[in-house]
């Protein structure tokens, strides 16, 4: 019976086994991917928008050769972070179940195993379910749902679908690495300036209107997406003229959603957040209504990284000084 089983390798998952090994609580994380699966997939070469102080665990400890770090230099860092300090994480492990059975215990089931917990904390991150157009085509196999990297497309014809960071950075990526490059975007995205609206940061959008004035990029006001083809795809745009554009390739960057089945299963209560539906649960302790199940990280009002590794060191050290109290930390 571990004290606490943590779902998820993210920074919210790692921050948590960090607390809970340094508060002497028995813990194990479980991860269905690789340490920091999500920023793993993040694009090849891509510089973060946040600073070496929002992403790393300890104070200087996250030393990037310029201002802000690359995937390549947080993810080497969030791997060695797990090895350094010997993080008691199982990669590639898929949780598929959580069943309460009894008061504060907790039955796991892995793709691999049966494990017991005290506490479970959900730090599972929101890219389960990449939102999808639900338009004709959208199963080609030229259409994706993340942008790894731009070489495979120089000199294709590459649509991306989306009006948040991501979209524009993949844009950006395609455009200046020599791919013929749409971005389709509603208006309002494109317009809307204030960084709190998931919006595209300016200093993704300042090089893009470059790329646009030097004719790389083209920018499509869109209404909706009609239907992707083969070899082309048919876009309206918002005065409702529809357009067939020549494609190769396209990119629907339109969000992700996090998978609620298992915590509301266990009878999790869920609201509608800013982002969408989010579990319900204590501002303070980040425990749901389901005591001894708790949720930390990008599925809960906290959606960056700050706050996902944040989160953790209060909900741990809360837990940590219960079990010294009592012998239990449920
Ligand atoms: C391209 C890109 C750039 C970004 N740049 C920034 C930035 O500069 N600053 C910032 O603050 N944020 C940024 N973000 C957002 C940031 O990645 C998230 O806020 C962060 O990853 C949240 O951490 P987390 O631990 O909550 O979730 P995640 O990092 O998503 O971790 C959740 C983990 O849980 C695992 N998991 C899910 N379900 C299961 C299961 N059933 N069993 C086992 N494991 C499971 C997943 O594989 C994943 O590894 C960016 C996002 C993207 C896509």
């Amino acid at each position: 019976m571990f004290d606490l089983l943590i779902i998820g390798a993210g920074p919210a998952g790692i921050s948590a086994a960090y607390e809970a090994q340094v508060g002497g609580l028995t813990y194990l994380v479980i991860e269905k991917g690789l340490i920091a699966n999500t920023v793993y997939n993040y694009p090849v070469g891509l510089t973060v928008f946040s600073t070496p102080d929002e992403l790393e665990f300890n104070e200087g400890d996250l030393e990037p050769a310029r201002e802000k770090p690359t995937r390549e230099e947080l993810l080497s860092y969030y791997v060695k972070f797990v090895l350094d300090n010997d993080l008691n994480v199982h990669t590639e492990e898929a949780v598929l179940a959580v069943e309460q059975t009894n008061d504060h215990e907790f039955k796991v089931t892995t793709d691999k195993r049966v494990y017991e917990a005290e506490n479970v904390l959900f730090a599972m991150g929101a890219m389960d379910y990449p939102r999808k157009l639900n338009v004709k085509g959208e199963d080609l196999p030229k259409v994706y749902d993340h942008f790894r990297e731009t070489y495979p497309w120089v000199k294709k014809k590459a649509l991306i679908v989306g009006g948040g960071n991501s979209a524009g950075e993949a844009a950006l990526f395609l455009a200046s690495e020599g791919a013929e490059t749409t971005l389709a975007i509603f208006r309002n995205d494109w317009e809307e300036t204030d960084p709190k609206q998931g919006c595209i940061k300016y200093w993704v959008k300042d090089p893009l209107e470059e790329q646009l004035k030097k004719r790389c990029l083209n920018l499509f006001f869109l209404g909706k997406v009609i239907e992707i083809r083969e070899d082309d795809v048919v876009l309206e745009d918002e005065d409702g003229n529809r357009q067939v554009l020549e494609n190769d390739v396209v990119f629907v960057l339109i969000g992700s959603d996090a998978d609620l089945s298992m915590l509301k299963g266990l009878g999790v209560k869920t609201e509608e957040g800013k982002y969408g539906e989010v579990p319900v649960y204590d501002g303070e302790t980040f425990e749901t209504n389901v005591p001894g199940i708790y949720v930390a990280g990008h599925f809960t009002n906290h959606r960056h990284i700050k706050a996902a590794i944040e989160v953790p060191k209060s909900l741990i050290s809360r837990m940590a000084e219960k079990s010294k109290k009592t012998g239990r930390a449920g």
